[in-house]
């Protein structure tokens, strides 16, 4: 690839804290794990931050320390990554899929309302793509029918609403530090809560099931191994450093691209406006409704042709094989995330892309578009 779709941002000072955190020849469970959650916690604005081996343990841990089991229905969006539902299926609980807002792909709030019954023990919403969701109508609602509300912020670290930090919505929130992600720890993740009691309960989980007095092979209840090791924790401390230059230099290729691609006709843009900071995690655009999937699939074949890296997010979760045969889904159940998932095209994006890289591939698309879409 010419231009990849992601790349990690990583410098000498990064190479710097993995290298101390080696040569101290203290690997796991140490004072790098302790500092990445503190500040972790302090810039995300709660009181507790809890570092673990991915964004999928986080969620499974929160979900566990829930006590969502078998027969429970969370409700959740179908167009994220596959963890947001796996998580739910780890535990036999029942994933309920309520259709995204077309504007700003999050899960809309009015059909997480229809989608609650007696059953219903949480929802579980996603900060799609950096964007955050629509919590303060998600937390009405969640307060209403009193359910659980958890925040899958693993693409929108850094993002905002009114002044508060994705992750801190709910009752406990997570993030991803997998290499794509807007900082990373090679693989890694947090569950980041202000509940002291769930908090512990998920620190001990990850631990093997250990108490928090920690006697080393004293084991109180069902545990993983979800720990992150040093050298991951040290990595995100130094990367964690320097988030708002990460959030800054984000949105300046994401203005770049704006600049770039508006004006193309029948190309839509992620949408802007809401009361906060955006930290993207992803550029995608969308080819308006006159365009099949046919012609965003060749659009990508065309890019990946001129070795520029693309991608279709999402596919939509409920349509994905394993989950048609575990739940019987199928087309028909959310039409709005068929359809976005049928037009979206993720562009590449990363710290370190240029202006110029962002004009070759505004000129490809607007080359690709032409003679697409407008035939039926
Ligand atoms: C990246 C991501 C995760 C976590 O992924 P890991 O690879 O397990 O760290 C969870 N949910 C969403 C929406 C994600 O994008």
């Amino acid at each position: 690839m010419k231009i990849p779709l992601a790349r990690s941002w990583i410098t000498e000072s990064d190479a710097d804290c993995l290298s101390k955190a080696v040569r101290s020849n203290r690997l796991a469970l140490g004072p790098w794990t302790e500092r990445f959650e503190e500040r972790l916690a302090e810039y995300v604005g709660v009181r507790y931050a809890i570092a673990v081996s991915s964004g999928t343990s986080a969620l499974h841990l929160i979900v566990r320390a829930l006590g969502i089991g078998p027969g429970d229905e969370v409700i959740t969006t179908p167009f994220s990554f596959i963890a947001s539902t796996n998580c739910i299926l780890f535990e036999r609980a029942v994933p309920v899929f309520a259709d995204i807002d077309p504007v700003t792909l999050c899960i809309d709030p009015e059909a997480v309302d229809r989608a609650i019954t007696p059953r219903t023990k949480a929802v579980l919403a996603v900060d799609v793509f950096g964007r955050p969701a629509d919590w303060p109508a998600l937390e009405a609602i969640a307060g209403r029918r009193g359910v659980e509300l958890i925040d899958d912020s693993a693409e929108a670290l850094g993002s905002d609403l009114a002044g508060r930090r994705c992750g801190s919505f709910g009752r406990a929130g997570v993030f991803g530090f997998y290499p794509n992600k807007q900082i990373t720890t090679g693989e890694g993740g947090a569950v980041v809560t202000d509940d002291e009691e769930l908090a512990s309960l998920c620190r001990s989980m990850a631990n093997q099931g250990r108490s928090p007095e920690n006697q080393w092979l004293q084991h109180i209840r069902l545990g993983y191994n979800y720990r992150i090791d040093e050298m991951s924790a040290a990595l995100g401390c130094s990367q964690l450093a320097r988030i708002d230059r990460i959030v800054a230099a984000r949105a300046e290729v994401a203005a770049w691209y704006e600049d770039a691609l508006e004006g193309i006709d029948r190309l839509l843009l992620p949408a802007r406006s809401f009361d906060g900071q955006m930290s993207w995690f992803v550029y995608v655009v969308r080819l308006s409704e006159d365009h099949s999937k046919e012609d965003r699939d060749a659009i990508l074949r065309g890019l990946t042709d001129r070795g520029i890296g693309c991608g279709d997010y999402f596919q939509p979760i409920h349509l994905q094989p394993f989950l048609r045969e575990e739940l019987g889904t199928g087309p028909g159940l959310c039409p709005i995330t068929e359809s976005v998932g049928e037009r979206t095209i993720a562009l590449p994006f990363y710290v370190g892309l240029t202006k110029s890289d962002v004009a070759c591939v505004a000129d490809a698309v607007r080359d690709l578009l032409r003679g697409k879409g407008a035939r039926r």
